[in-house]
């Protein structure tokens, strides 16, 4: 078990610190959270939670049953007029008092979140914080969400108003379990509405440490409820339930597609985020220093595990050689290793069926034809983890798998461009459509690429930076709607509109 690590003092440090946050877990199978009580549910079915780091057991959990998602609905629903008729200067107080449970328990998401997927804590250190801030901008949101706009004609005034849309079903992914649980979760209740969620069941430890932090600050009963299971059972029962109007998806586009199905029967409002198979394009003219930094950090960090990482590198012919080598590089220098060291660059991957699919397209990589430049091995030097090496493949063609597929994982396929409608052609030939990164020194073309990129998000000169008022979401595989700012509001409200008369207009009569 990781006995071929250098264990530094720090990491050392931090393994004891993670063991002590952990054992709260250990305490009995870990069930649900209903109307403001942990639950066990009416579920035989367990399962085991292992941590991609040495596959140790962190806990057992209980997966919900249909009759767990009807209790949670139930009280979901029971709660919502109340929550809904709240003034939004007190969900705002409540909302912030969120925000400050999670700064004061910042290290313990942290430790836990690196022990249950795997994610280096120079990342997951900030995720808590920025899951901080994500609740206390849609707090400070909260006392507008119902505006609408006033619409005045000559005989009538018409006025919007925004209600919401009533219980809210939210289902996560396991890549950055706490950051995006918040991402969905916060502007649901600033706009009213009551929620039931279903984290992913092989990172499900930090959505029940959020989920009592929201009890402990203050959210009335039945405003938020957790029920933890398989997707094909306990998701998919959310997904059909009548009363819950709305499902909240973040995800993959296939499980997206069998959403839509399921929630057919019921007409139910669906917003995706999805896969992608994101672009970033460096021209010649790029500052190269700067563009080399972004390309590394936007597919190495978070374990490739990110849905806008740019998981393909186009690059201009006339630097692709020196580009290359120099990435090559400084991928071979990346520090993989135990995710509580805080020197680790690139930790395990979070699950042995997942660690199989990403070492499969080594495979795939040579029988296209391309060529492994770097990585494509298991880590050698650290055993009992699930860690691969950093990845790159060159002398790749975009009609390839390794170019087509998201494999969410620590791995780059670069293919060479020679013309900027080139760039575009390939940029825009996959069936994702998330974000896109260009790198050019040319203003023009800067703005050029960001209109005719198919992607829901353009990065020029950057990395993925956010901003929470912008528009976050895809296009094409990618996903439908987005969210940000008041995007959130309008999926999860209802837009009303009122029209008043002033009594002088002409009725008409029929009958006289
Ligand atoms: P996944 O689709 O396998 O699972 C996501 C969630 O859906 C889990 O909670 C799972 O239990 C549940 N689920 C599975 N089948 C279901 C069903 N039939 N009905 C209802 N729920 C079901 O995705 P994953 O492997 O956990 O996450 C990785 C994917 O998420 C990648 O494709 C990544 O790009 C994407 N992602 C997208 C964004 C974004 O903002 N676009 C962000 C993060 C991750």
């Amino acid at each position: 078990m990781l006995d071929d690590l250098n264990i530094s003092k720090d990491l050392e440090k931090n393994i004891n610190a993670a063991k002590d946050y952990l054992q709260q877990f250990k305490t009995g199978t870990m069930g649900h959270f209903i109307n403001g009580k942990r639950a066990n549910g009416q579920s035989d079915q367990i399962f085991k939670n292992t941590s991609p780091v040495d596959s140790s057991v962190l806990n057992e959990v209980y997966s919900g049953s249909t009759n767990d998602i009807n209790e949670a609905t139930k009280a979901a629903l029971i709660a919502f007029p109340a929550w809904r008729d709240m003034s939004g200067n007190k969900r705002r107080k409540i909302l912030h008092d969120v925000a400050n449970k999670i700064v004061e328990r910042a290290e313990e998401i942290a430790f836990v979140e690196c022990m249950d997927t795997g994610q280096p804590l120079r990342f997951m250190s900030k995720a808590a914080l920025r899951g901080a801030e994500n609740y206390r901008f849609f707090a400070d949101k909260a006392a507008e969400a119902t505006s609408g706009h006033s619409m005045p004609a000559l005989d009538h005034i018409n006025y919007s108003i925004r209600q919401p849309i009533g219980p809210v079903g939210i289902i996560t992914p396991w890549n950055t379990p706490f950051m995006l649980s918040t991402w969905k979760i916060a502007p649901a209740l600033a706009a009213g509405c009551t929620v039931v969620h279903k984290p992913a069941e092989w990172s499900p430890l930090t959505a029940m440490l959020l989920t009592e932090i929201m009890h402990d600050a203050g959210i009335p009963e039945g405003v938020i409820n957790l029920i933890n299971g398989n997707g094909e059972t306990t998701g998919k029962a959310l997904t059909e339930h009548p009363d819950i109007k709305a499902i909240a998806f973040v995800g993959e586009s296939k499980t997206g597609s069998m959403i839509m199905r399921q929630g057919s029967e019921t007409l139910k409002r669906v917003h995706f985020e999805l896969g992608g198979k994101n672009p970033v394009i460096v021209f010649d003219d790029a500052n190269l220093e700067r563009a080399l930094d972004a390309v590394i950090f936007m597919i190495y960090s978070l374990n490739g595990e990110r849905c806008t990482s740019s998981s393909r590198l186009l690059i201009q012919e006339s630097i692709h050689d020196e580009f290359v080598d120099k990435l090559s590089e400084r991928i071979l220098k990346l520090k993989v290793g135990h995710p509580l060291d805080p020197t680790t660059e690139v930790g395990p991957l979070i699950h042995q069926q997942h660690f199989d699919k990403v070492c499969s397209y080594w495979d795939v990589a040579k029988k296209d034809g391309a060529e492994i430049k770097v990585g494509g091995h298991i880590t050698k030097a650290i055993s009992g983890g699930l860690f691969v090496e950093p990845t790159l493949f060159t002398n790749a063609k975009n009609t390839m798998r390794i170019a087509q597929e998201e494999i969410f994982g620590p791995v780059l396929t670069a293919i060479p461009f020679n013309t900027e409608e080139n760039a575009i052609e390939i940029a825009n030939d996959v069936k994702y459509g998330l974000a896109g990164y260009v790198w050019t020194g040319d203003v023009g073309r800067a703005h050029r690429l960001g209109r005719y990129l198919d992607a829901g998000m353009i990065w020029i000169n950057s990395e993925n930076n956010r901003h929470l008022p912008a528009p976050f979401g895809g296009m094409k595989s990618s996903g439908m709607g987005r969210d940000g700012g008041d995007y959130s509001f309008e999926f999860y409200m209802e837009t009303k509109n009122i029209c008043v008369a002033l009594d002088n207009h002409k009725v008409p009569s029929l009958g006289v």
